[in-house]
């Protein structure tokens, strides 16, 4: 069967026999994966026209909506990509990690869209910047997404998650996705797309698939293009030097491979929980996915003093790991993806043997239960013991990708940090010590090699997500050799598909662009008080001024004594004019918000179901019995929760005194309905 690829809107086969891919396990063909023929301009072009255009109509919360749909769909199709996910080597716990912590980290970045980007089409990027001193130039970062495609080159070891972690930032930034999978493994990576495509649930052109090479598609690309590569980091660089990427500035972001390390401290002897932590997550680490995982444990760094009960403890967890067919009961652990694979794994074993040891792990003679050995790509777990750290070469720069780890023996602290920082730039590092000092110490130490550090000790580590697991909140990415990428990382990685740039001008042209009122922009008095007005009538800009207080020493006392706020700057006068920022006594900052409250609020039923908060508050200048306030009260942006019937609110608020200094500002963000009256949302 050939393997086909989805562009311009349909399944397409290329020319020519195509390279084979094989079931991991008995080494069948199961499919041929060829793109000799394809257009990639017109598909390209495509991307940009088609997906682009759907996209950027969107605002972020239906793209995220779109997403949360597609997501929500894929799960319930699960079973069928376990099934087929077997040949790739994986066991159901591998598969886990592709097909439900793809989907899930697509469901997280939709959920992240939803609760914290506006329901809008820019997103505004920090505060207004004041250029001018009468405040009619102003500047204000916006991000707008990018007007090409995302090209995703996947790796072969997670064809869904790999996938899946890259679409959804794309698509929730707004931009289209042409992703090419790695050849091995496509086939999975294919079967999503055919049900994704099939569901209809993203517009035309918005994802794309390429099955075997992407031709002369770097040819082609743009400095509004984006290249999301995972893989070695010799094609990385490859790509990176081409002359489209090179000379047309193409965003190139690069999650290559890693010599990642777990660094046992020296607190954590034998008998620590720490050591036995540190035991299980090294096997652990070692056999999932069968060591195929960018993040996966290469350098073991252990104190000198520990290094006889490291080996003796990893020896014993590792002689019971069972390999074999991933479909039989009782295999922990599945072959590599391919038998190249392991051809390449026996290779680089060989060079680390150079400087290391073989102390478990023989794969001339593994016995894979339910299968054959000679047609499957097997490889036992192996575990090396480096001579002689310091001088040792190849254990810092060679990665086998597969169940394979060395163990690295470390004299003090300082030469701990020193070998860590020998792998030149990695994406994981994990600490395992109860000393938090310690940890502080050596966390610090190889913080600038890493991309993410994970320390573990016994009070995290029943509820850890471990070692090697990227997550969607976190960035996941490393420096030097690992690449230089950041991806994920909440909407960190959204950002990534967008423009940045500098908005300058006055406040009103800015509040028309960015869709968030700007002080100093026009503040327009609405014929009815703005609460009485639901969603859809509210108009940015729409402004309350309330009446005057008098703030009183009874209205101080009174507060004091509801509240149990007896702060002595409230209560002494002797007292408070003592403190060098008061000189004199002064009322509550939080009796000045909700007598604000009081002053701005119309009481009757209405639109406004709720208040949820209030962002940016500062007290600016104290307010003394005497004083009368007033507040100003401004709609500033508006966000609709379609499904539910009401948007969130975000209100400008300055309170002022008798001279017109602002005493308090604040943004109140309220609920409020689409109808004039809530009960008849339907
Ligand atoms: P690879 O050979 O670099 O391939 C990676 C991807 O690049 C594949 O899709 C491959 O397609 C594609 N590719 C290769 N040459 C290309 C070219 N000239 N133009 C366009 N695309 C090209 O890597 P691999 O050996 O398959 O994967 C294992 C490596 O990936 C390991 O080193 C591992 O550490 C790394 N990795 C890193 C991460 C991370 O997040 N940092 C994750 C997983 C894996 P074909 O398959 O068609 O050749």
């Amino acid at each position: 069967m050939k393997l086909e690829s989805y562009v311009l809107g349909s399944w397409w086969a290329g020319r020519g026999e195509g390279a084979a891919l094989r079931d991991a396990t008995s080494g069948e063909v199961i499919a041929r994966a060829t793109s000799e023929g394809l257009d990639a301009a017109a598909v390209l072009r495509h991307a940009r026209v088609v997906g682009g255009s759907a996209l950027r109509a969107l605002t972020f919360h239906e793209r995220a909506a779109m997403l949360r749909a597609l997501g929500k769909h894929l799960l319930g199709l699960k079973e069928e990509f376990y099934e087929l996910s077997y040949r790739t080597g994986a066991t159901r716990a591998d598969s886990w990690i592709d097909i439900e912590g793809g989907i899930g980290t697509l469901l997280a970045i939709a959920g992240k869209g939803a609760r914290e980007l506006p329901n809008a089409r820019v997103l505004l990027d920090g505060d207004v910047e004041p250029l001018s001193k009468g405040g009619t130039f102003v500047g204000q970062h916006v991000c707008v997404p990018l007007a090409g495609a995302a090209v995703h080159i996947n790796a072969f070891n997670f064809p869904v998650w790999g996938m899946l972690e890259k679409l959804a930032p794309a698509v929730l930034a707004g931009v289209p996705v042409v992703v090419k999978p790695a050849t091995t493994t496509a086939y999975l990576a294919a079967l999503v797309v055919r049900r994704i495509a099939e569901s209809r649930l993203l517009p035309d052109g918005v994802l794309q698939m390429i099955a075997g090479g992407v031709g002369d598609l770097f040819d082609h690309l743009t400095g509004q293009d984006v290249v999301s590569f995972t893989g070695s980091a010799d094609t990385a660089a490859r790509l990176r030097a081409h002359a489209a990427v090179a000379g047309r500035s193409v965003r190139f972001i690069a999650e290559t491979d890693s010599l990642n390390c777990a660094v046992l401290a020296p607190d954590a002897s034998a008998g620590t929980p720490e050591f036995d932590l540190y035991i299980r997550e090294v096997a652990r680490e070692m056999t999932v996915k069968a060591g195929q995982k960018c993040t996966a444990i290469r350098r073991v760094l252990v104190p000198s003093a520990a290094a006889a009960d490291v080996v003796a403890a990893l020896r014993a967890a590792l002689d019971g790991v069972v390999v074999g067919d991933p479909r039989v009961d009782g295999v922990r652990m599945g072959p590599l993806a391919s038998r190249d694979q392991r051809r390449e794994v026996l290779a680089r074993i060989d060079d680390l043997r150079r400087e290391a040891d073989v102390i478990c792990g023989d794969p001339a003679s593994l016995r894979p239960l339910g299968a054959d050995g000679e047609r499957g790509a097997f490889v036992p777990p192996v575990l090396l013991y480096c001579r002689d750290a310091a001088r040792a070469h190849a254990v810092h720069a060679v990665e086998a990708f597969g169940p394979v780890a060395t163990v690295i023996p470390y004299s003090d602290v300082e030469e701990g940090i020193a070998l860590a920082r020998r792998g030149e730039g990695s994406l994981a590092a994990s600490v395992f010590s109860a000393d938090d000092d310690l940890a502080a110490q050596l966390v610090l130490g190889i913080a600038p090699f890493h991309g993410r550090v994970l320390v573990v000790n016994r009070h995290c580590a029943k509820e850890s997500t471990g070692h090697g697991s990227p997550l969607a909140p976190l960035v996941h990415g490393g420096p030097g050799r690992a690449g230089g990428g950041e991806e994920l990382g909440g909407l960190r990685g959204v950002q990534h598909y967008m423009q940045r740039l500098a908005l300058q001008g006055s406040p009103d042209t800015l509040t028309a662009i960015g869709g968030r009122w700007i002080r100093g922009a026009t503040q327009r008095k609405p014929a009815q008080h703005p609460f009485r007005k639901p969603f859809h009538e509210l108009v940015i800009g729409d402004t309350l001024v309330s009446a005057e207080r008098e703030v009183t020493v009874a209205d101080i006392e009174a507060f004091a004594a509801l509240t149990g706020d007896t702060f002595y700057a409230h209560m002494s006068e002797t007292e408070a004019a003592r403190n060098p920022l008061f000189g004199g006594r002064v009322a509550h900052g939080y009796f000045l918000i909700a007598a604000a409250a009081g002053l701005f609020v119309d009481p009757g039923y209405g639109p406004v179901l709720g208040n949820y908060g209030l962002d940016a508050l500062r007290f600016v200048k104290p307010v003394r019995p005497g004083d009368r306030i007033r507040v100003r009260l401004t709609c500033k942006q508006k966000s609709l929760r379609a499904d539910k019937g009401w948007g969130e609110v975000r209100w400008d608020t300055q309170i002022t005194n008798q001279a017109g200094e602002t005493v308090a500002s604040y943004d109140v963000l309220t609920m409020v309905s689409v109808h004039a009256m809530p009960d008849q949302a339907s």
